[in-house]
């Protein structure tokens, strides 16, 4: 969805803009405007008269000037204790805590997410940067034995440069923050790029690193379309790293400008999460979670529970819940606290979702159970909402089984056995997330082992990862790195392996060897 805009122009500086709030760029520790002059207007899905401000639509001349304040910045930050790095960042912490509802309403205005979820988008960025902060004192390398006497090995984790970090709109201040805190702890600077669809909660973010005291140069925060900012970052030749989160189609882009100039690239893209619901299931819970993970967020999660693979034995039952559950959500303006479901990003979202309904029923075949439409009467006619959907009757090789919908889509597929189950799971291009319900140990564990994806739950959705796990996942869904945990260290700084010679005479590793045997 690389075109993808709720912005309605691209406006010019010429245009009455009275009434609206401008935002700027952060770029070497001041708050500055495009070089080109024009303003992308971030607007409210759920009603899109609200118009939240006005961010620069940048051009390349403005990454360029981030990259180079990046520069200027990187020695003095790569040569500051880690554990003082560290304090700052815990600063970070407790203003994005003490603003947590502010920056929450900033989310559900600007993205459509009920209030509920915001907060815990906000939440997510908060654990992220504490743990984040605690690494400072930590980020550890290894000694080890080396092969020879009066030898010493050890391995020590550096920063890898200068980052360029592309980040989507639907986590705009958790995604943001998985990438920025663990870059800033390990020492490198950044230049980061909110997709522009949400750009005040990435604006938020930084904010809070500001004035928690990250010193001019560090983050640089250059608002934009993807095609000019984001293209430019990703092509840039002096960010030696790029980390990427959104499709799999402009990551793909993504990487091939990394790859031109070797640059390390970390990319997160697309899912098509199955939960399986085995014959012995508490169905009600099951329902609950089909629920959470299928319509959270409506749909618009790369973890979505997008596909539901239920034992025949429980499949009548099962889906005559959920159609009654899906039935129930009340769909609205994500600010009102009785809302289950909030509108989608924008117009381009609402046309691939209404695509993929006619592509369900008309040529895939599948059952349409409840909803499939998009809601433009009354309280809807200003935003862009879409009903609850759930189709039944899907084989895993439709069409809405096997791609990305990224809406309040889910689809039910009758299986025989656990390890058709599997199968089913398995089949698609992607693997991030999968999930399953059983109260058999041995079968849980089963298909925790046999589901080819980077995470998985046992009696929940699919949906729901901590910041102290790896988040990832394989095939098509990334290209083999892991944010969060520990793991995210591995992007963020390269090892160094150091060694030690305090013999005082000269050993050659594999020649001089003093073979303890033979
Ligand atoms: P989606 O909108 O489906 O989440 P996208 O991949 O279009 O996914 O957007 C994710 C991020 O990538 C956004 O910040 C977007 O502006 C950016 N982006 C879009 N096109 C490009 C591109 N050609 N090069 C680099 N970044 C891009």
């Amino acid at each position: 969805m690389a075109q993808a805009k709720k912005a309605l122009t691209r406006q010019t500086r010429s245009q009455n803009t009275k009434q609206t709030q401008t935002y700027k760029n952060y770029i070497g520790g001041e708050w500055v405007p495009s070089r080109s002059g024009d303003w992308i207007e971030n607007r409210n899905p759920a009603d899109t008269r609200d118009v939240i401000g006005r961010f620069p639509a940048s051009s390349e001349a403005d990454v360029d000037a981030a990259v180079a304040a990046a520069a200027a910045a990187f020695d003095a930050w790569r040569l500051t204790p880690a554990p003082r790095r560290a304090e700052i960042l815990f600063r970070a912490g407790e203003i994005l805590m003490r603003d947590k509802d502010k920056y929450t309403r900033d989310m559900t205005r600007e993205m459509g997410k009920v209030l509920k979820e915001a907060g815990g988008d906000v939440q997510e960025a908060i654990d992220c940067t504490y743990y984040a902060a605690g690494e400072g004192r930590r980020l550890h390398g290894f000694t080890t034995p080396a092969e020879m006497p009066d030898k010493f090995a050890m391995c020590v984790r550096q920063p890898v440069g200068l980052c360029g970090l592309i980040t989507p709109w639907n986590f705009p201040m958790a995604i943001p923050s998985w990438k920025l805190m663990p870059a800033l702890v390990c020492g490198n600077t950044v230049v980061i790029k909110p997709a522009e669809d949400t750009p005040l909660s990435t604006h938020n973010l930084i904010k809070a690193c500001e004035e928690a005291g990250v010193p001019p140069g560090v983050v640089n925060l250059v608002t934009g379309y993807g095609e000019t900012v984001g293209a430019r970052i990703s092509s840039h030749p002096s960010l030696r790293l790029i980390s990427f989160t959104g499709s799999t189609e402009t990551g793909r882009t993504v990487a091939y400008a990394c790859a031109e100039r070797n640059a390390i690239c970390s990319l997160e893209m697309g899912g098509k999460n199955a939960i399986i619901i085995m014959d012995d299931a508490d169905v009600d819970n099951a329902v609950e979670g089909a629920v959470w993970g299928a319509f959270g967020t409506s749909g618009q999660r790369c973890t979505a529970s997008s596909r539901l693979i239920v034992h025949k034995k429980v499949y009548k039952k099962f889906s005559s819940k959920l159609i009654e559950r899906a039935k129930q959500l009340r769909v609205g303006n994500g600010a009102d606290s009785a809302v289950d479901v909030g509108p989608v990003i924008n117009r381009d979202a609402v046309e691939k979702i209404m695509r993929y309904m006619d592509i369900g029923e008309n040529e895939d075949g599948a059952t349409l159970a409840c909803g499939g439409k998009q809601l433009t009467k009354g309280d809807y006619v200003h935003g862009y909402f879409i009903e609850p959907t759930v189709f039944t009757d899907v084989t895993p090789d439709m069409r809405i089984a096997q791609e990305e919908i990224f809406g309040p889509v889910t689809s039910v597929i009758p299986t025989k056995s656990l390890d058709e189950a599997i199968e089913i799971a398995n089949g698609v291009r992607y693997g991030l997330s999968a999930a399953i319900y059983t109260q058999d140990v041995n079968r849980a564990f089963h298909a925790m082992n046999e589901t080819y994806t980077g995470i998985f739950y046992i009696n929940s959705a699919t949906i729901g990862a901590e910041v102290h796990l790896p988040f990832g996942g394989t095939k098509g869904t990334g290209n083999g790195h892991r944010e969060a945990g520990t793991q995210v260290l591995d992007i963020f700084s390269e090892w160094k392996s150091i060694y030690v010679d305090y013999s005082g005479k000269l050993q050659r590793a594999q020649i001089d060897n003093k073979k303890a045997i033979g």
